[in-house]
């Protein structure tokens, strides 16, 4: 079941510098779509009769009654513009709901460029807003187009490439060298630079060993300067420290690659806020909440069934200081590993989008690390998105059952072998979140070098102009692709550093 960009109706645009794309814009970039006719009320977009079922589905501030106004959400989205004709434009999904309980995804397109009716102008810059009902009808999971390579090659340039958990720190902090093409692994800048990367998040990753003798912060400072030193300073001319979303836009124009850091471990500051402030100075970005083990302040998903750990039944008082601290100093809360309370709690504290720097869809592969439809659906609602895990027990329910990780009965040396997953695994869970929770709630966190089975056809750092490849042909358009592979953290990013 999938959307099918050809079978976009709009249903009515506004803003006179509109027409032309009216009459003749929306027919050549959708073939056969059909225009239901426009509306003009000033200050509003309004819905045409044909549609007087729409009803509110993002509650009564955001949608009025017969006339629709931008979801609350719009205004924050990153400019991801495409031209046509001279005319830029981008697109913004979100759901309605019709009067039949019917679920339809609604498009609106803002469009850039000045009306003389100023008064029109929202924020400054959207100038013309068009909507259009996309039909839910059509699978598409049967049906693919021929795509070519100069195709995959200009829609993969074009793209801001972010991945937003790689382990490779965990050989870097051990000597390895980043720099040359390495024979194992995931990650080396020979292949990243292959693969059209502009991004990494590098994990500080925080074993949960480290609590005893109270060494998580010595080991998250480690870290850290891993990724200053040995990926940074080591490499100057291909990769450059980043810290904010403009950083990593500048990368893409020096056809560098962006370094940040994610602590994975909340158990790395110790109880302290003022740890967790060093680390936003020393630049860090995000910080999973929790890995495998409960902390002093969030529960994890890792030990909900262990006996003998303290549980917090989701975040304690001081875990709610920890979100706001987070908020307040613009370092994205990152809820993958923590258990389904802590992620319910951290959606109520927060006031700002959060991600999943590196989980996928429990619908698709039932292990916890994954999440409900239920979660991925709010978190999108908050502006939040999740980016996909590449390891095949994230991917595959095969896979998860065929491994002790996603099969807790199957002892390590049981010697059965573990079920490998494809990259239209890792198309499914993208386009189970688009379907259930819209193109700007997704993004990719491989998981690169900290997991070990990874999909046939996403092997490595290299690999993922495949996926391109495949996102088109299955009719993704290139802007889809640019949210999904950037566009869409790089918003997020933006939320979390405005103060
Ligand atoms: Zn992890």
């Amino acid at each position: 079941m999938s959307l099918i960009i050809s079978r976009m109706r709009p249903l009515f645009v506004y803003g006179t510098l509109m027409r032309r794309f009216q009459n003749e814009g929306a027919r050549r970039l959708w073939d056969g779509a059909q225009f239901l006719g426009p509306a003009r009320v000033p200050g509003r977009l309004y819905m045409v009769d044909r549609y007087p079922g729409l009803r509110p589905a993002h509650g009564p501030d955001e949608w009025v009654h017969g006339e629709v106004v931008m979801p609350a959400n719009a205004e924050t989205l990153v400019p991801e513009l495409d031209d046509y004709e001279g005319t830029e434009y981008r697109r913004v999904e979100t759901e309605a709901t019709l009067e039949t309980g019917e679920k339809i995804d609604v498009c609106v397109y803002e469009f850039h460029r000045e009306l003389p009716e100023s008064k029109l102008v929202r924020s400054g810059r959207f100038l013309a807003w068009a909507l259009v009902l996309l039909t839910v009808s059509t699978s598409l999971s049967a049906q693919t187009r021929r795509v070519s390579d100069a195709e995959v090659r200009k829609v993969h340039r074009s793209a801001i490439l972010i991945d937003t958990h790689n382990d490779v720190t965990s050989r870097t902090v051990q000597g390895f060298d980043i720099g040359p093409r390495s024979a194992d692994g995931h990650t080396d800048l020979v292949r990243m630079k292959a693969g059209g990367m502009t991004a990494t998040f590098f994990a500080a990753y925080v074993a949960a060993g480290n609590t005893e003798g109270n060494r998580s912060a010595h080991r998250a400072l480690q870290m850290i300067d891993t990724v200053r030193r040995d990926i940074v300073e080591r490499h100057p001319q291909q990769v450059v420290f980043a810290t904010r979303a403009a950083d990593i836009v500048r990368a893409k124009k020096q056809r560098k690659i962006a370094a940040l850091i994610g602590i994975e471990g909340g158990h790395a500051i110790e109880d302290d806020l003022r740890l967790l402030r060093d680390y936003y100075d020393l630049g860090v970005r995000y910080m999973t909440l929790t890995h495998t083990n409960t902390n002093g302040w969030a529960d994890s998903s890792g030990d909900m069934a262990k006996e003998g750990v303290q549980h917090h039944n989701g975040l304690t008082d001081f875990g709610k200081q920890v979100i706001r601290e987070m908020n307040r100093l613009g370092m994205m809360v990152d809820i993958s590993h923590v258990s389904d309370k802590t992620f319910w709690d951290v959606l109520e504290v927060s006031q700002k989008p959060v991600i999943a720097s590196h989980s996928s869809c429990r619908s698709i592969s039932n292990i916890p690390r994954n999440m409900t439809d239920e979660m991925i659906q709010a978190m999108a609602k908050k502006g939040g998105i999740v980016q996909i895990n590449l390891g095949c027990e994230f991917l595959s329910q095969k896979s998860a059952d065929t491994s002790s990780f996603g099969n807790p009965s199957l002892r390590p040396d049981s010697g059965v072998k573990i079920v490998r997953a494809t990259i239209d695994d890792v198309f499914a869970h993208i386009d189970h979140i688009r379907r259930i929770a819209g193109i700007d709630a997704v993004g990719l966190g491989s998981d690169f070098d900290g997991v070990e089975c990874v999909p046939e056809g996403l092997e490595d750092t290299s690999q993922w102009p495949n996926l391109t490849r495949r996102l088109l042909e299955h009719g993704y358009s290139a802007a889809d692709i640019r949210k999904i592979y950037g566009g869409n953290l790089l918003r997020v990013m933006r939320a979390v550093e405005a103060r």
